[in-house]
């Protein structure tokens, strides 16, 4: 028996349908805020995340799934969506296209992290990009699709928090005085942080391991007078929104390339992997990528935690409508007239499922039961001789009558909404 690998997991009924039902109120809402679906490849060029997503990190240094393929090329399996996209921006020339730099996209990420409730190896995430905007109002507009999308999809109460990172110039300046901090506490730093100290000390903030007790002492971002004017003119925008957000100054996120405002939803519902979704701003990284200068904003948020929160909700799986049974001894004649009969009410649109027709009747009605279906239509010999069906109501009266077999789809609809 050759079993799943470790933090890989099949999604089985009804949690594939509740991921559905997440994609699926995620579409809409992206459709109503004027974002386009791009589906990016699953595996880049490993350069790609060292160069964006940054060496110095976690996903890129210690969790991404990387190798070297028949060519003796370097491949990674994508553990974020935010360099595929940027990429494909600048590769496909987007920026010249007249479209409005507004992308969404769905899919699985891989990130060799130690797998627990919440956390996998194999995961997917629902991620916007908004490429070619610098103001204030498309961070907010951001956010507040975030927000949107997860009361869309039955989360209720989230709250964003948020923080500026500032631009390069405060980045600078605040590098410099949080090593200082750090420096003056390396006994504090566990050994991850040590190694990486002079290169990212930011990360050290994010660390799972230090970065909490850090936080409580450590100095925050000055911002210069137009980044606190832009991070202003986001709160204030968002407070006449209905997304609901409080500041977080020790908040930074693990990746390079942020500038200006990072926010982080996180919920205390899923216990220590309480992160629903994460994003910011890039000023620099399309610029950085060889791209034009192009300030982006965006986030990415689990489906997997989402799911797991969603879980409580009632999951509506579109059950069975009508099962097709053969009734006993159901010659070749009858069987093949009950197989056309799925395919006429199925092309009408109705749930349609059968078990066997070779089993006994008793058998079919039990899992015309289990299905969930509330119609049964049998057809036996007798049945095809006179050119009819045996129309069964499953659920409450459980009383059956003879239907003509002529024109049997408004039949069963208007049975349906009895
Ligand atoms: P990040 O790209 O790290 O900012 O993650 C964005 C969101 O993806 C997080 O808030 C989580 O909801 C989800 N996520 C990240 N890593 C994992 C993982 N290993 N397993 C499940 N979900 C994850």
């Amino acid at each position: 028996m050759i079993h799943s690998l470790r933090g890989f997991r099949d999604i089985l009924p009804p949690d594939s349908e509740r991921f559905t039902a997440i994609e699926a109120a995620a579409r809409e809402v992206f459709s109503l805020y004027g974002y386009h679906e791009i589906r990016i490849p699953t595996l880049e060029a490993r350069e790609l995340f060292v160069k964006s997503t940054g060496d110095t990190t976690d996903i890129v240094q210690k969790e991404m799934y990387a190798f070297t393929d028949q060519g003796g090329r370097e491949i990674a399996a994508r553990p974020e969506g935010t360099p595929g996209v940027v990429r494909a921006y600048i590769e496909n020339n987007l920026a010249q296209s007249g479209g409005n730099g507004k992308f969404f996209y769905i899919g699985s990420m891989f990130r060799a992290e130690r797998p627990q409730a919440g956390r996998y190896r194999e995961f997917e995430q629902i991620g916007a990009e908004c490429i070619g905007a610098h103001s204030p109002f498309a961070d907010a507009e951001s956010i507040s699709l975030l927000m949107e999308i997860l009361s869309k999809a039955g989360v209720s109460g989230c709250l964003a928090e948020l923080n500026s990172l500032g631009c390069a110039e405060c980045r600078a300046a605040y590098r410099a005085e949080l090593l200082a901090y750090l420096k003056a506490n390396t006994a504090a730093l566990c050994p991850a942080c040590q190694a990486r100290l002079e290169r990212n000390p930011l990360r050290a903030l994010d660390c799972k391991l230090d970065g909490p007790r850090l936080a409580l002492a450590a100095p925050c971002v000055k911002l210069c007078p137009n980044c606190l004017d832009h991070f202003s003119r986001v709160q204030e925008l968002l407070s006449s929104s209905n997304a609901q957000f409080r500041i977080n100054k020790s908040l930074v996120r693990g990746l390079d390339y942020y500038t200006r405002t990072v926010f982080e939803v996180k919920t205390g519902a899923l216990g220590s992997q309480d992160a629903i979704a994460g994003g910011g701003r890039y000023d620099d990284l399309v610029k950085s990528m060889s791209g034009p200068d192009a300030p982006a904003v965006g986030w990415a948020l689990g489906v997997d935690r989402l799911a797991l929160l969603t879980k409580d909700a009632a999951a509506t799986p579109a059950a069975t409508q009508v099962f097709v049974i053969c009734a006993q001894p159901a010659g070749v004649e009858a069987s093949a007239k009950a197989f056309a009969l799925l395919g006429e009410l199925r092309a009408a649109g109705i749930r349609t499922d059968f078990s066997d027709f070779g089993l006994s009747l008793k058998s079919q009605l039990r899992s015309a039961d289990k299905s969930g279906a509330s119609l049964a239509l049998i057809l036996g010999e007798e049945e095809v001789k006179n050119s009819v069906y045996t129309l069964k109501f499953l659920k409450e009266k459980k009383d059956q009558r003879t239907v003509p077999a002529a024109g049997i789809t408004p039949v069963i609809r208007a049975a349906l909404s009895q």
